[in-house]
């Protein structure tokens, strides 16, 4: 097997779209090595020997040693240089690099080669004794942190004292001699903490290095990075292994990071710095202020440290060139990292540059008319979660933040605001101006007006399709779900995690985009629509086929979600817990007057679109009361005894809500539900067709069949109630009975189904509930575990399961489709909204998807996508 591969000198093993193998650092390196960039020769042991290296109680595969030699073999002939050699001695670095980014996270060894003999050469090549022992002196430093374990402030005391002793402050203003008997202290100390000899051989530090890097995939620190950016373990991280070029060898040196285009707007400027005589580590840690590349930066940012432009105007030629070369090669933004050595430039680093919503969208539609990509290119280089970040506040990219916790992604958008644990504080300091974040172990029905209270909900049980993060969504407020390390006490109105207290009134901040939860305000920045958007809008819109996006049609009209708020929930909850017909017919009349209402309100402004109306489906535990307070109202409103609905309550109680008497089997048995619902459907059509110039198109839908008797017992009550409606009010209209597809047992019964039913919705979050056996409200909990394992790659009641469920909706389609060939069909699950989800309804061929109103622009960006 292969398990190191070279890069340099114009040619290289491996390729850009070797990622997974090489990591992405490792694969950038070998495809800019092939396309003729300056960058210092090197090579990489691929993730598979971070795999084969865990498996194997940590042992590496026996090929690779003599792997290693041989491409090590290669450098030494390609720079030159050899390792260990008296005069003409190789650096090199030896760094981490997963799939993705994992900043920080995992070690790093510079300067590694160097020796008691080494350095000497070191000193005479660069004529400077000083630089040479500094070099060594934070070589052994670095080794001895990084992999022998020793702690750094072993080391901090002898440069101290070396300082005191010398009369300076700063490290730079040792003498070579100090630095020099640096060495030697430090040596010491390995040789104390450890009984052994720091070791001369570079071989032997190079596999101490190499070592150290696998080891760290496994620290604690990689691990909770891992666990917060929902990185799997199995992928393991590469090694590269990498000439040295040094920045800081003088005033012809210099080290640099820069965007082809920036970053925050997207506009097509060069963006970047740079430091003269420094080495990468300190431009970032931003102890010398960095100089600008260009003049035109320099000028509008008012620095009178001369740009690169104007200290090394040939290197900066070359850097611009490269940068065109770059963008043409990768077409896309880069972020680039490059290092100056002696007057000459050489590329450490090239990858697709992190950009906000804006930029994105920018660089996009500007690399189109440039002529770089073609629209199809700018339209699939977008992922559609970026057009969410446009339509929502997003904490500023500059903050600083400190994530405590990490949810699902529910709702996107980013909140802060005072801690609140109840709907009604969350309402009350609403009323007095405050914003609150609402925090819930779970919500329901009666947390409603804290939900649209609240700037954003943060609940630590539930999954994509719990109540809260429906709910959310549909409201367009900001969500973090099942944020499960999170502990919350009702009782003392505080949460914890880990060794974080929050009390009520302090201030917590969300971001629904990402699924994480951070302590205190971090500032956000309001949605900003550009021209660019509606670019990308027109062209997304000219490429797709699918349909019926928000102005186009309602998919999906929850109709349970209409009595969720105020006096409305409580004739909602009559109508659950009447004992008998005539108790419920009161409580449906009531509901009948606000239904109609509603829906007549929805015909009017769809003004001839589809609207889809499905008859209630409540799983019976988010309507139960729960409180004394709320049976009171409820009795009240019924005029019944309190003691009568408490009785009610309890006997209603399940132990599988979500498998009980919710969606159709509710109307099975209190027929005069679906009756009322009709009612209010057609009399709303009626009077809407009667005003209007359109015609109302009202789609009747049946939820939760599992068989064709249901759906044939409920289409007599509903085409019943249409008679008598026309009859009454001596008006025709036209109407589609349907039904949603959501069980396996439906799927199997598409094509006698689709005998009855004028058209299907697949209702895709029961669907993967009950295709998988897994729960809506506590999958949660553990999927995780699942994806960071590998056993599922995405959440499935995020992303459709192409496997089981879309296999399922593939043969309902066949076979609603062999009875009734034109039948009209779409998803109306959460996936509605998720671009991979939509690819894959692409593929089945349905004919639309539903989600939320303000997923509408992402789903018609997937749409283009998908159809591209
Ligand atoms: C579904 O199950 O996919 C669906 C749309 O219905 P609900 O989420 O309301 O159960
Ligand atoms: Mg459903």
């Amino acid at each position: 097997a292969k398990w190191v591969y070279d890069f340099g000198d114009g040619k290289a093993d491996g390729r850009a779209d070797m990622k997974n193998l090489l990591g992405g650092k490792g694969a950038n390196l070998a495809e800019m090595a092939s396309i003729g960039l300056p960058v210092p020769p090197g090579f990489t042991l691929t993730t598979e020997v971070c795999t084969h290296f865990y498996q194997n109680d940590c042992q590496y595969p026996k090929e690779l040693e003599q792997q290693v030699e041989k491409a090590l073999n290669l450098v030494e002939s390609r720079t030159g240089r050899k390792f260990g050699d008296s005069t003409n001695p190789l650096l090199v670095s030896v760094r981490s690099g997963a799939r993705a980014s994992m900043p920080g996270m995992m070690d790093t060894v510079l300067n590694l080669g160097l020796n008691d003999t080494t350095v000497e050469a070191l000193a005479k090549k660069s004529g400077d004794r000083r630089f040479a022992f500094d070099s060594y002196r934070r070589f052994v430093q670095m080794y001895s942190d990084v992999v022998l374990g020793i702690e750094i402030n072993h080391f901090e005391k002898h440069l101290e004292r070396a300082k005191e002793k010398r009369g300076v402050k700063q490290d730079c203003e040792l003498l070579p001699e100090d630095l020099e008997k640096l060495v030697k202290s430090y040596k010491a100390v390995v040789q104390l903490e450890l009984g052994e000899e720091f070791p001369e051989d570079p071989k032997a530090q190079l596999w101490g290095a190499v070592g150290a890097v696998f080891n760290s995939w496994m620290n604690q620190r990689a691990k909770t990075y891992r666990s917060l950016h929902d990185i799997p373990e199995w992928w393991g991280t590469a090694v590269n292994v990498q000439a040295m070029v040094f920045g800081n060898m003088g005033n012809d040196c210099a080290t640099g990071v820069a965007f082809t285009r920036d970053p925050s707007t997207g506009k097509n400027e060069f963006y970047g710095e740079f430091l003269v005589n420094a080495q990468g580590e300190d431009v970032v840690a931003g102890i010398r202020t960095p100089q600008e590349l260009t003049i035109r930066a320099r000028q509008s940012h008012g620095s009178d440290l001369p740009s690169l432009e104007e200290v090394m105007p040939n290197i900066f030629r070359e850097l611009l060139s490269v940068r065109s070369q770059l963008e043409t090669h990768y077409k896309d933004m880069q972020d680039i990292e490059f290092t100056i050595q002696q007057g000459k430039l050489y590329m450490l680093q090239t990858r697709n540059g992190k950009r906000t919503a804006p930029a994105a969208l920018q660089i996009a539609v500007d690399m189109a008319n440039e002529g770089l990509i073609t629209k199809s290119q700018a339209l699939l280089s977008l992922k559609p979660d970026l057009i969410d970040q446009l339509l929502h506040p997003t904490l500023d990219p500059k903050a600083k933040k400190e994530i405590i916790a990490k949810g699902l992604p529910a709702s996107p958008g980013a909140a802060g605001g005072k801690v609140v644990f109840s709907a009604d504080e969350a309402v009350r300091r609403c009323k007095d101006g405050e914003k609150v974040i609402l925090v819930r172990i779970e919500t329901s029905p009666d947390d409603i007006h804290g939900l649209h209270a609240a700037e954003g909900v943060l609940t630590t049980r539930g999954g994509m399709t719990s109540h809260a993060a429906v709910v959310a969504r549909g409201m367009g407020r900001p969500c973090v779900a099942g944020a499960g390390s999170i502990t919350v006490d009702y009782a003392a109105a505080k949460l914890t995690v880990g060794s974080v207290t929050v009390t009520e009134g302090q201030i917590l901040t969300i971001d629904g985009s990402k699924g994480e939860v951070m302590v205190g305000e971090v500032p956000t920045v309001p949605p900003q629509l550009s021209g660019s958007f509606g670019t990308i809008m027109q062209w997304a819109d000219e490429v797709r086929d699918m349909k019926e996006f928000g102005a186009e049609g309602i998919g999906l009209v929850r109709t349970e979600h209409m009595f969720f708020e105020g006096q409305r929930i409580v004739a909602m909850r009559q109508m659950i817990l009447a004992t008998d017909e005539a108790d419920r017919r009161q409580a449906l009349d009531k509901l009948l007057v606000m239904q109609r209402e509603d829906i007549t309100e929805l015909f009017r402004i769809m003004d001839g679109n589809p609207v889809t109306v499905r008859l209630l489906d409540p799983p019976l535990h988010e309507f139960i009361p729960h409180t004394e307070a709320e049976m009171a109202l409820v009795a009240k409103a019924a005029g019944v005894p309190l003691d009568r609905v408490r009785r009610r309550a309890a006997e209603l109680q399940e132990a599988n809500p979500m498998l009980g008497h919710r969606g159709c089997r509710l109307a099975i048995t209190y027929p005069e539900i679906c009756e009322m619902q009709a009612r209010a459907i057609f009399e709303a059509a009626a009077e809407v067709g009667r005003s209007s110039k359109k015609l109302p198109v009202a789609e009747v839908m049946v939820p939760l069949v599992a068989t064709v008797e249901e759906l044939k017992l409920l289409k007599g009550v509903i085409e019943k109630t249409a008679d008598a409606v026309k009859k009454e009010q001596g008006i025709t209209f036209t109407y589609k009975i349907g039904t949603m597809i959501e069980l396996p047992r439906a799927a199997l019964q598409a094509g006698r189904l689709a005998e009855m039913a004028e058209f299907f919705s697949f209702g895709t979050n029961d669907w993967t509930q009950t295709t998988y056996g897994l729960s809506r409200d506590d999958a949660g909990s553990f999927l995780p575990e699942y994806k960071a394992k590998g056993i599922v790659e995405h959440d499935p009641f995020v992303s459709l399961d192409p496997d089981g469920v879309g296999e399922l909706i593939t043969m309902a389609v066949q076979r609603g489709r062999s009875t009734r060939p034109e039948m009209k069909m779409g998803i109306c699950g959460e996936h509605g909204g998720d671009p991979a989800s939509i690819e894959v309804c692409e593929k089945i061929g349905l004919d639309y998807v539903s989600c939320s109103l303000f997923r509408v622009p992402v789903a018609r960006l997937a749409a283009a996508q998908s159809a591209l």
